[in-house]
């Protein structure tokens, strides 16, 4: 066995932090100018979307439906966690929630539980979910590519988005399923262990940079998830080749997630905990299966209070990543955003 069989490439895989944006001439000396909102037809379901490509990951304290309805005033979506109730979409949906910006999500579920999902749905609202998300830590296992070929088959005009994958063989496993859109990251979410306990893990830049390049060869679109800890790093995102970027902990700790607030030393905390951490385990499940490890984080987050004014912040700061590289719009960002590496140590 040689040394050189045990790598895949000698490429170095790269992070957020690896690398910087360089300016260009540009024509846009305001931030006034430039227009996030995004038209996009998804590929495979053909829907019509048109937003600001950002999508509250489906986290507890994160994803609500209180997160949701803040976040679609700047059209921005919201992956509604899995533990919501047919019940709580027919709430959602009567109390004005937009199917365009909330997104139902699933894990490895049967098609017949999420028919009669959908179906319960259905019957008070006369609607379905136009977009799921189907979100395991393992995106490469077989019963998940098997209920994502199944969904796809049932419901060919839903918008899916399934992960979560970091390699080209990822792309095109899902791909074959039938998917709208991958979703990337395994090891880099702010919230996760995976690397730590299992050692798994592709830096986020160079797995979208890399899964971008076998999506367009798919034709199908890019979601880069865990990772991005600033309005810097989603400018790297979307120019790296995602279509969409998820966060998680940058929209945690807002009054819309419905945490706990915890008073320490005279300021406010709120919860924050992965979603395979014992934390989340015991709360969805009342147990940690003995076969099972946690693979995620709990902390408490100093309180940002309103989630609007965390939104104005990077939406500001990525039209602010527009201005130096002479883009009006999330479009021409990608295609014009150079990267060079910096030395991070
Ligand atoms: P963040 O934006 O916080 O860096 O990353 C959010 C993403 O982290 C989520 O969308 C999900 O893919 C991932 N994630 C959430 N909870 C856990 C966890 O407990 N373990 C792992 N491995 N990943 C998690």
């Amino acid at each position: 066995m040689s040394i050189k069989s045990k790598f895949i490439s000698d490429d170095l895989k790269l992070g957020f932090n690896d690398v910087k944006i360089i300016p260009i001439k540009s024509k846009f000396e305001s931030r006034k100018l430039i227009n996030l909102q995004t038209e996009y037809t998804f590929p495979r379901s053909k829907i019509k979307w048109e937003g600001v490509p950002i999508i509250a990951a489906n986290m507890d304290n994160v994803a609500t439906f209180d997160m949701a309805r803040a976040l679609q005033n700047y059209s921005l979506c919201t992956a509604v966690t899995k533990f919501h109730t047919p019940e709580d979409w027919i709430d959602g949906i009567l109390t004005g929630i937009s199917l365009d910006y909330s997104f139902c999500t699933f894990g490895i579920e049967s098609i017949s539980s999420i028919e009669t999902f959908f179906d319960s749905i259905h019957a008070k609202t006369n609607i379905i979910p136009k977009i799921v998300v189907f979100d395991v830590p393992n995106g490469y296992i077989k019963p998940f590519h098997k209920i994502v070929t199944q969904f796809r088959k049932k419901y060919p005009s839903t918008g899916i988005i399934a992960g979560n994958i970091v390699t080209a063989e990822g792309v095109q496993i899902l791909a074959d399923c039938g998917v709208d859109a991958v979703k990337i990251g395994i090891g880099s979410g702010s919230a996760c262990s995976t690397s730590s306990v299992t050692g798994v893990g592709y830096p986020q830049l160079s797995a979208v940079l890399e899964c971008a390049e076998a999506a367009q060869r798919e034709k199908i679109f890019t979601v880069s998830d865990g990772g991005a800890n600033t309005s810097g790093d989603i400018s790297k995102a979307f120019i790296a080749g995602a279509n969409f970027v998820m966060l998680g902990g940058m929209l945690a700790g807002h009054e819309e997630g419905n945490s706990e607030t915890v008073l320490k030393d005279g300021k406010i905390y709120r919860k924050f905990y992965g979603m395979s951490s014992s934390e989340a385990m015991v709360k969805h499940y009342n147990e940690i299966a003995p076969y099972r490890a946690s693979e995620g984080i709990s902390t408490l987050i100093p309180d940002k209070g309103n989630v609007s004014n965390t939104i104005d912040e990077i939406l500001g700061g990525i039209r602010s990543t527009c201005t130096y590289i002479n883009s009006s719009n999330l479009i021409e960002m990608r295609n014009k955003g150079k990267f060079i590496l910096v030395k991070t140590s």
